[in-house]
């Protein structure tokens, strides 16, 4: 018998009003019951989006509203600037090759952030201007935060639009859609929202709107004025994934009673004291100190400890999941989540598993530093 916690950056664990909202008995979708679920979900969304404008669901994975963008607004033979900083940010590149969009690759160091004025000079000088600039909130991957604020200041004095991936971070770190005036910002179901994955969302503004109407490439499922036209009846185009909608207006119920804000300062308390936690513990951490995300942290393994190994036996044999490595950083860091339905007892635990699981493999830690670090960070900051 194995206790299992869930600390990767998505799928997060689901809160128990979640769990029980998901083991209801079905309801049908066209019915006065359901569109009142629905019509409050969609407050919800305004909500965490932070805008006023309509928001699209959609039920797919979050690849699936990236695509969505991509398609909606943009025609064969444009040209879009694609933030590659890891696994998500190339996702951009490669959604818009496969609909004939030629991307204008910004290749950024993995644990770096992009500078915004690389945007600037790329909008100043391709030619056919770009129409977007795809980027990423968090990049989950390397655990990197992009300065969306500063992007979105240069990007509205051109005619492009910002696009902006928020799959992981949305409702766990800031992103004020309409106070930025970020064009169009895309998320899912399964990290920071706190549900399971197969819900995905949109919203976007005037601007980016006259792009949907000038739209040439094919689109159906995805096609956003229908999303539109049904929206304005509370409805959705297609049946809708019900029970995951029942479980996400319990999700936002939770969200709102604690407040955004809150939520904000909770995971930079939490991710604080995972970094601090990991330097204590003498390990370097994967991102830069000037854009490191509160939604997930990347730690550095000593070169000497396998870190593919190191995930399997935390994760197979003490039941404690963490995301390891992706492509060249396999094996090389392990990424801590702290964002959606985890807490400071769980980040508690989970260091103390890494402590004993990197001291069974040989690396030389004294037990319980990193976990004192992490702890004397919540006392001070009164958690
Ligand atoms: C998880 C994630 C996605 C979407 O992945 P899906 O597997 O399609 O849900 C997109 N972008 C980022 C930054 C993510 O973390």
């Amino acid at each position: 018998m194995k206790k299992n916690y869930l600390l990767t950056p998505g799928p997060t664990p689901l809160p128990p009003e979640v769990m029980e909202s998901l083991a209801r008995p079905i309801i049908h979708h066209r019915t006065p019951q359901f569109l009142s679920i629905f019509k409050e979900v969609c407050v919800g969304l305004k909500y965490v989006f932070a805008t006023k404008q309509d928001c699209f669901v959609f039920t797919s994975s979050g690849t699936g509203a990236m695509e969505s963008t991509v398609v909606n607004l943009l025609s064969a033979g444009d040209t879009a600037i694609c933030v590659n900083g890891g696994k998500f940010g190339e996702r951009w590149g490669k959604l818009c090759q496969a609909y004939g969009v030629e991307p204008v690759i910004v290749d950024v160091e993995w644990g770096k952030a992009v500078d915004p004025k690389v945007i600037e000079e790329k909008l100043k000088n391709t030619k056919p201007a770009p129409k977007a600039v795809f980027t990423t909130l968090c990049e989950t991957s390397t655990g990197v935060s992009t300065d969306i604020r500063e992007i979105a200041k240069i990007v509205n004095k051109t005619d492009a639009v910002l696009v902006v991936d928020a799959v992981s971070g949305l409702g766990a770190v800031p992103c004020y859609t309409d106070e930025w005036q970020i064009d169009v910002v895309v998320s899912g179901s399964q990290k920071g929202l706190m549900i399971p994955p197969g819900l995905a969302f949109c919203t976007l503004n005037e601007k980016a709107w006259k792009l949907v109407e000038a739209s040439k490439l094919p689109k159906f499922y995805y096609d956003y004025k229908k999303y539109k036209a049904s929206l304005a009846k509370n409805d959705m185009p297609w049946t809708s994934a019900i029970s995951l909608i029942v479980a996400l207006n319990s999700a936002f119920k939770l969200l709102q009673q604690r407040g955004l804000e809150n939520g904000f300062k909770y995971y930079e308390v939490l991710a604080d004291s995972v970094r601090a936690a990991a330097l204590a513990l003498g390990l370097e951490l994967f991102a830069d100190a000037s854009c490191r995300s509160n939604a997930v942290t990347s730690i550095k393994l000593p070169a000497s400890v396998d870190g593919a190994k190191l995930v399997k036996i935390m994760r197979d044999d003490y039941g404690v999941a963490v995301a390891g490595g992706q492509e060249h950083l396999k094996g090389k860091i392990i990424r801590i989540a702290h964002m959606g339905y985890i807490n400071e007892f769980e980040i508690v635990l989970c260091i103390s598993c890494l402590e004993r699981i990197l001291s069974k493999m040989g690396h030389k830690i004294d037990l319980g530093v990193g976990v004192k670090a992490a702890q004397e960070v919540f006392i001070k900051n009164s958690l």
